[in-house]
């Protein structure tokens, strides 16, 4: 049994937090907040995770919120064979400089820059670089979305080259303090986007090109996908090879699909933990091949879908399982991914 601490408990941490939970080969050993808010208090009092402060100096406002805390981040990061680092982005240099002291392996997430690790993770394309592992990053959540379905395609449909129109969610839905509200802001405005490079990290030789868009919505993120093919295979070819890959859900615009927000529903209708959808849904209405061009519309849901990546990543670093499908089997069996 390894034991895995999440340093950094927001939005991604805590999904990390329960899917670490819920898998029988490995152990949380704590979480660790700088703020002693209401994620802090379920942590410790509904989850019955250990709380470990972030910033040590702030021990006397968790006292005064009367939050157990069980010490703080390095007494943390001693007791664990690796740390989930999920704290914004560009935290991640200072606290490699203390994982580096106590020897331990971190995941990074994708706010930090490849650089940082030199070494990025997506389970299906590149699971094996990270084998073994000290150091690695899960993509983002936008570069997780083109890679899960693009590395299902790229085995069989013959990429010439992608281009892709990614339409962003403004903020996460809890986040109050972020927009747009009301306007359309290309983001970059610079073309192409940091997301084709980042693709590229994972996803071995691909010519991949993005230009991103951010939109008022909190829900999701939606791609547009448009790639130039050299060979013979067919639309239903692609729907099947799509259908048969776990985590890439194959939607009916039809059957009541048809926008995000009902795609949420879905999650809902699931009954996932935080009604989270960890699968990228494409739409089988827009899967189609013209000449020699393969066109699909997808989701992200920017909350989850990276969550079994990092469970996966903890298996290939600590050497836990050799085999990708393996891990990405055990995985989706206990967070109940299709
Ligand atoms: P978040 O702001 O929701 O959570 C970050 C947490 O870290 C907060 O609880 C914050 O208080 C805490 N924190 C801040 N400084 C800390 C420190 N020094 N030590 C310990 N904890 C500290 O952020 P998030 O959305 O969960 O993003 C975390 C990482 O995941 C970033 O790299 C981000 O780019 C990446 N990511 C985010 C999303 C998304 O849509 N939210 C998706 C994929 C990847």
């Amino acid at each position: 049994m390894k034991s895995v601490a999440i340093n950094g408990y927001g939005t991604i941490g805590k999904r990390v937090a329960d899917a670490v939970n819920a898998q029988d080969d490995m152990k949380l050993i704590g979480i660790s907040k700088t703020r002693p808010n209401f994620e802090a208090k379920t942590a410790v009092e509904k989850k019955g995770y250990d709380l470990y402060i972030g910033i040590p100096e702030r021990e006397h406002l968790f006292k005064e919120a009367e939050i157990e805390i069980s010490g703080n981040v390095e007494d943390m990061v001693q007791k664990a064979d690796i740390v989930v680092d999920c704290t914004p982005g560009n935290i991640g240099p200072q606290n490699l400089e203390m994982y580096k002291e106590y020897g331990v392996k971190a995941i990074y997430q994708g706010g930090e820059d490849h650089n940082l690790t030199g070494l990025s993770f997506n389970s299906f394309s590149n699971y094996d670089s990270s084998y073994g592992a000290d150091y690695s990053r899960v993509v983002s959540c936008n570069t997780t979305g083109l890679t899960r379905t693009l590395s299902t395609l790229d085995p069989l449909v013959d990429i010439v080259k992608v281009r892709a129109v990614m339409v962003r969610r403004g903020s996460d839905p809890a986040e109050i303090k972020k927009g747009p509200i009301n306007a359309i802001v290309p983001n970059p405005p610079k073309v192409p986007s940091h997301h084709g490079p980042d693709v590229k990290t994972v996803l071995n030789g691909i010519d991949v090109t993005t230009m991103a868009l951010l939109v008022p919505t909190t829900l999701m993120h939606q791609h547009n996908l448009m790639i130039e093919i050299n060979n013979d295979i067919t639309t239903d070819e692609v729907i099947d090879i799509l259908e048969k890959r776990s985590r890439v859900l194959v939607v009916d615009a039809s059957n009541g699909l048809g926008s995000t927000a009902e795609l949420m529903e879905y999650a809902k209708e699931l009954g996932r933990n935080r009604n989270d959808l960890y699968e990228i849904p494409v739409w089988r209405e827009s899967i189609n091949i013209v000449g020699n061009e393969l066109y699909y519309m997808q989701a992200v849901h920017q909350e989850s879908d990276v969550i079994p990546e990092n469970i996966d990543a903890i298996r290939a670093m600590l050497k836990m399982e050799k085999n990708n499908e393996k891990s990405i089997d055990k995985t989706n069996k206990a967070m109940g991914i299709l």
